[in-house]
């Protein structure tokens, strides 16, 4: 029961990180562009895919502290996962591939409503990806280590995402404690 409310308010949520980035400017969608994206489905550039991507990091972040319980949603959510990494793997996303690997492991190394439910693990782990990001990135450069200055630039270039990551995780726990 509480899986669906928490699914809904993470949906609403979602709606609210597309409205932020096209009011801000970040994405500039239009319904040209969503007809385009219609007919061709398959294709990842342009703001659509982006603002589908914004949609789905908010909704899982409005579910993700709840992971740490054994329930349908997790199996679910585990069972998404797996599809997730095996399509990171194949477009060779390494990067990605682990940073996603990390993050969903996590929920389960602690008891239910612990560090997950904490008001500034959206921020963590965010930070988290973002280092995750640069270090892969410096094992695969021919110069250039990890730099913490690269970092700040992945989370200032993908800042939307950050707010997808707030937005999603605070709705959940506004839901927890009204609920
Ligand atoms: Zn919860």
């Amino acid at each position: 029961m509480k899986f669906k409310v928490h699914a809904v308010g993470g949906a609403m949520a979602g709606m609210l990180t597309i409205v932020t980035a096209q009011v801000s400017g970040y994405t500039s969608a239009s319904y040209r562009h969503l007809i385009d994206f219609l007919n061709a489905p398959h294709m990842t550039q342009g703001d659509i895919p982006v603002l589908i991507g914004l949609f789905a990091v908010t909704v899982f972040m409005s579910l993700f502290p709840d992971l740490d319980s054994a329930s349908i949603l997790q199996r679910w959510f585990y069972r998404f996962a797996l599809v997730i990494l095996i399509l990171l793997f194949m477009v060779g996303q390494m990067g990605l591939f682990a940073a996603v690997s990390f993050i969903i492991l996590l929920p389960l190394l602690h008891k239910h409503r612990g560090w997950t439910h904490s008001k500034i693990t959206p921020v963590l782990l965010a930070l988290f990806f973002a280092v995750v990001l640069e270090l892969h990135r410096s094992t695969q450069a021919w110069f250039g280590g990890f730099s913490m200055e690269n970092v700040g630039a992945i989370l200032n270039e993908y800042w939307i995402y950050v707010v997808a990551c707030v937005l999603g995780h605070y709705t959940h726990l506004l839901l927890d404690w009204k609920l």
